[in-house]
């Protein structure tokens, strides 16, 4: 069997976007398969996570769910046909999980799910409790107005150093794996 790299990918669990963000994470999940690269994510069968994870499994690729009993007992929208679905009993868990078992994270679109796990392993990142790259992929330049917030939060003294520096943005899903240092 071939070995996996893992890589998190944190995106959103809405339905009602453009067809544009569904296009990318599909794109992103052929490319995973293709590159035998294990997709850890929120565990949700909704959403950019569901269209992604369907699209790793289509192209037989590996996907690994890591969601809350929660979620799964009362919203019922796991994604049950995971390879691996861990069932956590908190949120915290959920995210450390998804955190410890991977090579690399990535951001697609998203609301603030997304937002609230891409700063936390940002953060992490910084105060050097890991050093694994972190790829923002930023279709359509859904995340400009993030980075430019990110500047006047440098300017006015409410971050230190370079942060940015932290992770890479990437426009094309394409550009997404050679960013993580896998695939290219
Ligand atoms: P959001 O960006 O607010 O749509 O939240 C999406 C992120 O939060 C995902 O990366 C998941 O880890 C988590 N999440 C939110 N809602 C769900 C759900 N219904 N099922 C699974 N994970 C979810």
């Amino acid at each position: 069997m071939a070995s996996y790299r893992s890589v998190t990918v944190y995106c959103s669990s809405s339905n009602e976007i453009e067809e544009s963000y569904f296009e990318a994470a599909r794109t992103l999940g052929q490319l995973f398969a293709r590159h035998h690269v294990q997709l850890v994510n929120g565990g949700g069968s909704v959403g950019l996570m569901g269209v992604m994870a369907r699209e790793v499994h289509a192209r037989e690729g590996r996907v690994v769910g890591v969601i809350p009993k929660r979620l799964k007992d009362i919203e019922g929208r796991a994604y049950d046909a995971s390879d691996e679905l861990i069932l956590t009993e908190t949120m915290r868990e959920r995210k450390r999980i998804m955190f410890e078992m991977s090579d690399g994270y990535v951001a697609l679109a998203g609301g603030y799910g997304t937002l609230e796990e891409f700063l936390e392993v940002l953060t992490l990142r910084k105060l050097g409790y890991h050093d694994r790259p972190i790829v923002l992929l930023n279709t359509n330049g859904f995340y400009d107005s993030l980075l430019s917030f990110f500047d006047s939060m440098t300017r006015k003294g409410f971050a230190h150093g370079d942060t940015k520096s932290y992770f890479d943005v990437v426009s094309r899903p394409e550009d997404v794996l050679p960013a993580l240092g896998l695939g290219d």
